[in-house]
């Protein structure tokens, strides 16, 4: 599957810093989302070693497969998925670790978004309430599940997706990186059939644009992933920027 890809971060309208980090690693076919959190500029610090940890590991397995396993092979799930969630559970360990070294980075975490394509099959993982979309035929689909507080009233019936992008507690996220030592990673396989998009993203592109809107600025520019990419971040700038906004647009062909 040949891949065309472009990714986009931008500081929003409000915020001063940005606290989003990305990362393409077009030899290995993998790509991360992370949005970081914490004072005084720890955020950022959170979500720049996630994904720069999550692609060491992704390197350091590419060639190597006699390499050892930090947190031992998950048997249902392919290598590259396993991969992707040792590479995933390796920068949490990272960040909880940088958390006790400084004063200032105490509490910082992040997110994390990521996709390791191989052949026809996208390993996705996530932690948090960064997400993974598809776009297949002018289809919108969530393919992640929001670990967040507001998704947690959603699924209980308490609020509507509408009301939770603009709810009071819409940022807390009940899982992240630099939490606790024992992660839960979720992992999901995706087929992929050409023409398909996947959209990575940070919560400051889905808190101001609803799952239609993504799909109306995708559909609008017709397979071309730059103009894809830049046309969402300009929309959920032109709707407030309220937060850092973060996307990598990929797509698929034959
Ligand atoms: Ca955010």
């Amino acid at each position: 599957m040949k891949i065309s890809y472009q990714a986009v971060t931008d500081v929003g309208r409000k915020r001063k810093g940005n606290e989003d980090s990305l990362f393409v690693n077009a030899e290995q076919n993998l790509f991360v989302v992370a949005d970081g959190m914490g004072g005084h500029a720890a955020g950022e610090v959170a979500s720049r070693l996630a994904v720069d940890a999550i692609n060491e590991f992704v390197c350091l397995t590419g060639d190597d497969e006699e390499i050892t396993w930090p947190y031992g092979l998950d048997e249902t799930i392919s290598y590259d998925g396993n991969r992707l969630k040792t590479a995933i559970r390796f920068a949490n360990r990272k960040v909880l670790e940088a958390t006790k070294e400084k004063s200032e980075y105490e509490g910082m975490a992040t997110t994390v978004a990521a996709v390791l394509v191989d052949g026809d099959v996208a390993n996705l993982g996530h932690v948090g309430d960064s997400r993974i979309y598809l776009l297949r035929d002018a289809k919108i689909t969530q393919l992640t599940t929001d670990h967040s507080w507001v998704n947690e009233q959603i699924v209980g019936g308490m609020i509507s997706p509408d009301q939770a992008r603009s709810h009071p507690l819409r940022n807390v996220v009940t899982r992240a990186l630099g939490g606790k030592n024992d992660l839960q990673v979720d992992m999901k396989v995706h087929k992929i059939e050409p023409g398909d998009m996947l959209l990575l993203c940070s919560d400051g592109l889905t808190t101001m644009m609803a799952d239609d809107d993504i799909a109306g600025v995708v559909a609008e520019a017709k397979g071309d992933v730059e103009k894809a990419a830049r046309g969402l971040v300009a929309s959920a700038n032109a709707r407030g920027g309220e937060d850092n906004i973060t996307v990598v647009m990929l797509r698929f062909e034959e």
